[in-house]
């Protein structure tokens, strides 16, 4: 079990009244009642999620490298505000580790305090027989959902994650797992670099109708990489297309949408209307969305490769 903080370790902190994710992982299992498994604990540090960096994540997936080996399953407990970005993150790293994730949408001691059943949950997925052909998952509100698709879509419900192409691999209940469907396999980046990279690696630009071009080009200016969510299939507007084309010829650029699933082709609609796209080199990602492929665009790019589009294989 590896703490991390969270809503899922929250109490009052008594200096300052505040509540602070101070709660260890054991105090946290020692409220379940009846846990009969044995749990080796780490905390490599006790953050709210949104102040996690790559340095943190890197953390984690050094942690759980020399964990898991050791363990018949691995639990991270994370803050869900970026656990998607974490799961998403390790998964790149160690894509072989079967971790399952898990957190609380609100914190001990109020009345629809999740975390507990959550964290059982967690436990039950990480120590089933199936788990390794799992990979890093999320457990939340009883379902089991693959790091490369989940997401926090509603910023309060309890029941606030969900996937963006609807790839729930099963349920858990009473501690069982009941598997709904076959996790895909993809090429994962599968190596841990050796040194965090900047968060400042790589540009993330959402796009909306009528951008600003000055605003275009301060973001991306002085980037190693360009991530942007487009509109709808991958439209870029006219108004910042040459601008997409300029920093294309100098850096990398990958092309998500911002739409909530659904992948990047225009072609079968619009024949050669990304000509001049591709032809300046852009890569269109089909699968993730844009943080994630940020997460993968700056992995790659600290480990010296070219960004591979996120696909499965049989
Ligand atoms: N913002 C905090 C975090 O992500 C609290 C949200 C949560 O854990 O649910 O750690």
């Amino acid at each position: 079990m590896i703490a991390t903080g969270g809503t899922i370790a929250m109490a009052t902190d008594p200096g300052s009244g505040l509540r602070r994710p101070i709660l260890s992982g054991a105090q946290l299992a020692a409220r379940i009642s009846g846990l009969d498994v044995p749990l080796a604990h780490s905390q490599p540090y006790a953050i709210a999620s949104e102040d996690a960096t790559f340095e943190h994540w890197l953390t984690l997936a050094r942690e759980v490298e020399q964990l898991a080996p050791g363990h018949a399953g691995v639990v991270v407990m994370h803050g869900t505000d970026t656990m998607e970005e974490a799961a998403f993150f390790l998964s790149e790293c160690l894509p072989r580790h079967p971790v399952a994730f898990c957190g609380a949408m609100q914190p001990p001691g109020t009345v629809g305090y999740d975390g507990g059943r959550n964290l059982l949950d967690a436990i039950s997925v990480a120590r089933s027989p199936l788990a390794p052909g799992l990979g890093t998952v999320v457990v939340m509100n009883h379902e089991v959902l693959p790091a490369w698709d989940v997401i926090k879509r509603d910023s309060v419900a309890l029941d606030s994650f969900s996937t963006r192409h609807g790839t729930r691999i099963g349920t858990v209940h009473d501690r069982q797992l009941r598997l709904l469907s076959r996790p895909l396999q993809f090429n994962w980046l599968n190596a841990i670099p050796a040194a965090a990279p900047s968060a400042d690696a790589v540009a993330y630009v959402r796009l909306t109708g009528s951008p600003g071009r000055r605003q275009f080009r301060a973001a991306v200016g002085g980037a190693d990489g360009v991530v942007i969510e487009a509109l709808g299939a991958g439209s870029v507007p006219a108004a910042v297309k040459a601008d997409v084309i300029a920093v294309s010829a100098l850096v990398p650029v990958v092309l998500t949408t911002r739409t909530g699933s659904g992948p990047v082709q225009a072609e079968d609609s619009y024949p050669h209307a990304w000509d001049d796209l591709l032809a300046a080199g852009v890569t269109l990602e089909k699968r993730l969305d844009g943080p994630r492929a940020r997460i993968r665009l700056t992995l790659s790019l600290a480990l010296d490769r070219a960004y591979a589009p996120f696909e499965p294989y049989i």
